[in-house]
């Protein structure tokens, strides 16, 4: 029997696009390239027997509070989070600075920059939801939470290095959105940079930053098993090379990068569609070392084991410098963006033992050696981190681009998140997903709302399929 909806690759967008298809009654197949499903998800044996690691990402809060995976019983289907301490932390100097789960504790610890903190944030908490529904889709809508939108477009438009001089007068709440606005991979000059900054800060206190039991790899392993439990199917091991691979489905969605969506279309792509997926852009690259640890990180202030998360770099300047140059080349003094899961969640290492994730901006492709340099910054904060280690594996961007080809030049956003980035991703049209093919949508990050595992992509993009070819009109909008 022909399917109803063949789904090509198995990352966040991919099954969430196969369990909104599934949901609506249709028939599903999702096939993937690798032995398991997760995409940029996965949990691999990258050291030691005994120590699992999350290949890509670690930290969910965008996944706990996606408005798709909120529908789900994913929880049902073995996905429990763990919350650490605090969201985030991050060394300074001596000390540290804090992101706690409570907006008023946050805004306690930053004393005098407290109050700032809290007006900054209020406005946009108490419509936490509401904006998400409206950010986590293509941007030329029309907002159902305008007042919050308004309020975000405000605060989210200005470069982050700017705002955070503007709003902040201590070196700790400024060094503590300096880490946040390292996340949009883009120099803090650039406008709209404070925008994924707000947000990462506004999760924190919404949902927090957890990350599941066990491993990453039980979110792609729950949705698999709820899309079973729905009569989908999974087949993994499958390379999709070109339209000849492609079982007869009425509609497929392709959880992959421009340049495989062009690949599959064949001649089938109008011309200017083409050049346009063409001149797709990626923003920098990464490179990540995973660890196994004889023992926890041996920070300086032992307070910083609060957090799964830390951020490595000093001060809103030092991250800012860091940032500004990894478009064409890695700072002596890289940003560093660490995971500790084991001090949460024992069940990832040997008794006693512990992981540790850890990764730095590259210029995009990047396969420079820049190991010391990150175990430096490390150091800095936790001397003798480097006598602790039993093994560790590095993992460059062209690995990352080799693994999916979502990541582009190890971009883990699957394309640049600058303004036009966002807004064009990848062609400038209100439905984003649909490829001028008829039947042909594309769903991975590398349409809107972008990066992170939130399953939005590919949640919208079922949402359009289901429109155009069957007739169900935004059944679960
Ligand atoms: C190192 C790293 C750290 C990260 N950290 C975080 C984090 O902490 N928190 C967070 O929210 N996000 C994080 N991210 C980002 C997040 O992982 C990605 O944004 C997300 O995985 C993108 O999802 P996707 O479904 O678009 O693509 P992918 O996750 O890349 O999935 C695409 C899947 O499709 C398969 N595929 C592609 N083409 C084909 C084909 N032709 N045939 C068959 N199969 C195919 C691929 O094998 C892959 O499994 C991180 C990413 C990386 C790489």
């Amino acid at each position: 029997m022909t399917l109803d909806a063949l789904i090509v690759g198995a990352g966040p967008n991919g099954l969430s696009a196969a369990l909104t298809l599934a949901r609506a009654g249709l028939r599903v197949q999702v096939l993937e390239a690798h032995g398991t499903v997760g995409g940029g998800m996965r949990s691999l044996p990258l050291t030691l027997p005994g120590f699992v690691h999350d290949y890509g990402s670690a930290i969910h809060p965008l996944a706990a509070a996606s408005p798709a995976f909120r529908k789900w019983p994913l929880h049902a289907f073995g996905l429990d989070w763990v919350q650490p301490g605090a969201p985030v932390t991050h060394p300074l100097g001596g000390g540290l600075v804090t992101l706690e789960r409570s907006l008023e504790a946050t805004a306690d610890a930053l004393g005098a920059d407290g109050p700032a903190w809290t007006a900054l944030m209020r406005p946009l908490l108490n419509d936490w939801e509401g904006l998400l529904h409206d950010i986590l889709r293509p941007l030329p809508r029309v907002p159902s939470h305008f007042f919050t939108l308004a309020q975000f477009g405000i605060r989210g438009l200005p470069p982050a290095g700017a705002l955070g001089k503007l709003l902040f007068r201590t070196p700790e709440a400024r060094a503590l959105w300096g880490g946040l606005a390292a996340h949009t991979v883009l120099p803090f000059s650039a406008p709209g940079t404070s925008a994924m900054t707000l947000v990462l800060a506004l999760l924190a206190h919404a949902v927090g930053w957890p990350f599941p039991r066990g491993g990453a790899q039980a979110i792609p392993d729950a949705m698999r098993a709820y899309l079973e439990f729905l009569g989908g199917s999974v087949i993994t091991g499958v390379q999709v090379s070109s339209a000849a691979d492609l079982p007869p489905a009425r509609v497929t969605l392709v959880d992959s990068s421009p340049g495989v969506l062009l690949n599959l279309l064949g001649d089938r792509a109008p011309t200017a569609y083409r050049a346009a997926l063409e001149r797709y852009r990626y923003g920098p690259g990464i490179q990540k070392l995973d660890y196994a640890l004889s023992g926890p990180v041996p920070w300086a202030d032992p307070r910083v084991a609060r957090g799964a998360t830390v951020h490595i770099g000093g001060t809103l300047d030092e991250v800012a410098r860091s940032e500004a140059a990894t478009p064409t080349h890695v700072s002596q003094h890289p940003y560093v963006l660490a995971a500790q899961h084991t001090l949460f969640d024992s069940s990832r290492a040997p008794a006693g033992q512990h992981t540790f994730w850890a990764y730095s901006h590259v210029p995009n492709g990047s396969d420079e050696d820049i190991q010391d340099r990150m175990e430096d910054q490390i150091e800095r904060y936790a001397p003798g981190f480097r006598d602790l280690v039993l093994a560790r594996h590095r993992t460059t961007a062209p690995m990352l681009q080799a693994y999916s080809p979502v990541f582009g030049g190890g971009d883990v956003n699957g394309g640049k998140g600058d303004l036009w980035g966002l807004l064009a991703r990848p062609v400038l049209t209100s439905t984003p997903y649909r490829t001028l093919v008829r039947g042909f949508y594309l769903c991975s990050s590398s349409t809107p709302p972008g990066g992170g595992i939130h399953g939005m992509a590919g949640y919208h993009a079922a949402l359009a399929a289901l429109k155009d070819e069957f007739s169900i009109q935004d059944s679960e909008d």
